[in-house]
């Protein structure tokens, strides 16, 4: 009777998808703790360790054998400390009010402010400029530029921008420690034939003391799917070996796929093809594939897979970008797709991008939707 007991225990887990392992993992990611998994405050390594001990967990191997960890170092540029700024003598709240560029040095003065154009204020004695905006969009840079700029919330303006008092400081690494984390499940039948699926755990980090970007759909969300897929492949070995690569860096422009296409842990050769999310907590208004137009017959069965299992409402075809982790594979002749989940809340690259407003309605779907691709993939090459 226990191990009946057992069996149906762990039978719901380990047949399907797990939307509340999945969900706990996008809650933790996006956790002030995990700081934005981004530059300061160790965000990246905390959200780093915590995926390491999923995988240990789920004593999954890792793909080199020294360890789950495939570290780089790269340059960045971050926001550790102030981050004030007050216009016409009214203090803004950071991420709601302002942003500082990703690039911008800091600084702290105080001055009067010129008009340039519509959207454009500047003070050039402090190389100091503001643009009006409406929405605020922040992002990750590994260079500094010799100014300041700041983006202003159009709706938090009540009168034309004049006078400013800021204080800003910027801290340039050049060697940031940073590390792609990487599984392997072993084929049963081509342990030496990869099919390798992706996603970025990190974000954008925090700017100043107060102020994080969770990134709860970018990419929490792709990150929790594609634990879930490797547990779920742990449990169910497929003829071909799966990896499963967590990227660092991404929001710095794709770093941590450019080091592992440049330092490859296995022969890129023998990858069948790359699966890499990004955005997956939409999908009420399907998904979009970056590459279709590149690698029509895949789309095709993927579209097939799609009508059949009735997952997803529409999947759009797209060209070559370089918007994701996906884009090192394929300029290096390796076949990759990018799926992102379309619809839902428009939070991007912002602070309201919150585990709380996520919705992951079509999770079940998008999983099944990617378990039928990587069975046919297999199908196909094994005819
Ligand atoms: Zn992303």
């Amino acid at each position: 009777v226990k191990t009946l007991i057992l069996f149906f225990l762990i039978l719901p887990t380990s047949f399907a998808q797990n939307i509340d392992y999945a969900r706990k993992v996008v809650n933790t990611l996006a956790s002030p703790e995990c700081w934005g998994r981004g530059y300061t405050r160790d965000g990246m390594k905390k959200a780093a360790d915590y995926l390491v001990t999923e995988l240990e967990s789920a004593k999954m191997l890792p793909l080199d054998p020294n360890g789950f960890r495939l570290s780089f170092t790269m340059p960045i540029n971050t926001f550790p400390g102030s981050m004030q700024v007050s216009i016409n003598g009214k203090v803004l709240v950071p991420g709601r009010d302002f942003l500082v560029t990703a690039k911008s040095r800091g600084l702290k003065a105080s001055g009067n402010l010129v008009q340039t154009d519509a959207s454009h204020f500047a003070d050039a004695s402090h190389s100091l400029t503001v643009s009006i905006e409406d929405k605020l969009t922040w992002s990750a840079r590994g260079t500094v530029d010799t100014g300041t700029t700041i983006q202003l919330n159009k709706a938090s303006l009540t009168e034309i921008p004049s006078t400013f008092e800021i204080s800003i400081e910027n801290e340039f690494v050049p060697d940031f420690a940073a590390a792609n984390i990487a599984t392997l499940v072993k084929g049963t039948v081509h342990p030496d034939e990869f099919i390798l699926m992706s996603a970025h755990y990190d974000h954008l980090g925090g700017m100043g003391t107060t102020t994080y970007f969770p990134g709860a759909n970018d990419n929490a969300s792709g990150t929790a799917a594609l634990l879930d897929l490797a547990r779920y492949y742990s449990i169910h070995p497929q003829p071909y070996s799966m990896v499963f690569v967590f990227f660092a860096a991404e929001e710095a422009g794709l770093v941590g796929s450019k080091y592992f296409v440049e330092h490859p842990p296995i022969d890129l050769k023998k990858i069948e093809f790359v699966m890499n999310l990004d955005l997956l907590g939409n999908g009420d208004q399907g998904a979009t594939l970056v590459n279709a137009t590149e690698f029509k017959s895949e789309f095709e069965a993927l579209k097939k897979i799609n009508t059949d299992g009735k997952f997803l409402p529409v999947l759009y075809p797209r060209g070559k970008a370089p918007n994701s982790d996906h884009y090192w594979f394929s300029e290096h002749g390796v076949p990759a797709f990018f799926l992102y989940t379309m619809g839902g809340p428009p939070y991007y690259h912002d602070i309201n991008d919150r585990s709380e407003v996520l919705p992951f309605s079509r999770y079940e779907s998008v999983f099944k939707l990617l378990v039928g691709f990587n069975t046919a993939l297999q199908d196909q090459s094994t005819n």
